[in-house]
């Protein structure tokens, strides 16, 4: 009995509504998945354009899953009203948890997640989406750093099913519980790990397209480097194709905070050929050209 009592002290805080900050590829990717699940969300930019791009891409992805018979019409309409946008911080006053998706600039999170700590609930729970900066630099900013940790989704957030959670320094195992129930809720195969540069995923893999760029150095040929990945290791694609997809402007810069957080593992050399494409303004699928051309 007294066991049971203790568990129900300690249950895993319930996540009925939710508020995504920054409407962007990713805030706006969240905001749609924590909709499609079934929990009102707030969408918070502070652009009304910003909003807009973030509901249409999710109508997009909602109409197409019509077109193809996957999503009924029912779920169309829910999803789209569970999305709330808003460019007012009192819209998240009343969030369970709250998904930092702002641009990656230390000083800008800083300044949101204080503003978030100062309007939502004593008990909320608060995550960074950050790619690369610390989860223990960011907590600082806040009062009571326990109910904060990292929820790192991957791009296109409703195909890519992993979310590293990742737990700062002082983050509560209360709140770890949370986010890992949330995140399975959201349909995503949730990981915990520690802070450290790049997490776990960036960690496996700039090493790995540091690696593919000394080759093209060397001079191998990307696209032959891409056919033995797909066709002879069954890789869904290959390291260029892949640098296409996330971008030169990210990949130089997780490279660059890469190669400085573990040094003995990868250091980069100037004017690696993601440099190079990134001088080039050539930023891959973004902008229509990177290693490939895209028409
Ligand atoms: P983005 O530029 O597409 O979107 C950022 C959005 O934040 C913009 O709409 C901007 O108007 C908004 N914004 C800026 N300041 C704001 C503020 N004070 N309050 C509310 N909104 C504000 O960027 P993105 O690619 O979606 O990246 C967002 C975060 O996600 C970054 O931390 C990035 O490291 C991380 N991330 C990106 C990817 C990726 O592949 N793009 C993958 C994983 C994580």
């Amino acid at each position: 009995k007294s066991k049971g009592k203790k568990q129900a002290k300690n249950a895993t805080k319930a996540i009925e509504q939710a508020a995504v900050l920054g409407a962007g590829i990713m805030g706006g990717g969240i905001a749609y998945q924590s909709a499609v699940k079934g929990t009102p969300t707030v969408m918070k930019d502070i652009r009304q354009d910003a909003l807009q791009l973030g509901l249409n891409e999710a109508a997009k992805i909602l109409n197409k899953g019509v077109e193809l018979g996957k999503v009924s019409p029912k779920v169309l309409a829910s999803t789209l009203n569970n999305i709330v946008p808003s460019l007012e911080y009192s819209a998240i006053k009343d969030a369970d948890i709250v998904i930092e998706a702002v641009v990656e600039n230390p000083k800008v999170k800083a300044s949101v997640l204080k503003e978030t700590e100062e309007t939502v609930a004593q008990d909320a729970i608060i995550c960074s989406n950050t790619s690369t900066i610390s989860i223990n630099s960011l907590a600082e900013s806040l009062q009571q750093p326990e109910r904060f940790c990292g929820m790192h989704f991957f791009n296109p957030v409703h195909k890519m099913p992993l979310v590293e959670i990742i737990r700062g320094e002082k983050t509560s195992d209360e709140t770890i519980a949370a986010v890992v129930a949330f995140a399975m809720k959201m349909g995503k195969t949730p990981i915990v790990v520690n802070d450290c540069p790049g997490f776990l995923v960036n960690r496996v893999l700039f090493p790995y397209f540091a690696g593919f760029s000394k080759l093209l150095l060397d001079g191998a040929d990307f696209v032959a480097v891409d056919k033995v990945m797909e066709k002879i290791f069954g890789w869904p694609m290959g390291p260029a194709y892949l640098l296409d997809v996330v971008g030169m402007d990210t990949a130089d810069h997780a490279a660059g905070v890469m190669s400085q957080g573990i040094p003995e593992r990868m250091q980069r050399i100037g004017n690696d050929p993601i440099q190079s494409l990134y001088k080039a303004e050539r930023l891959g699928q973004k902008n229509g050209k990177g290693f490939y051309d895209f028409g």
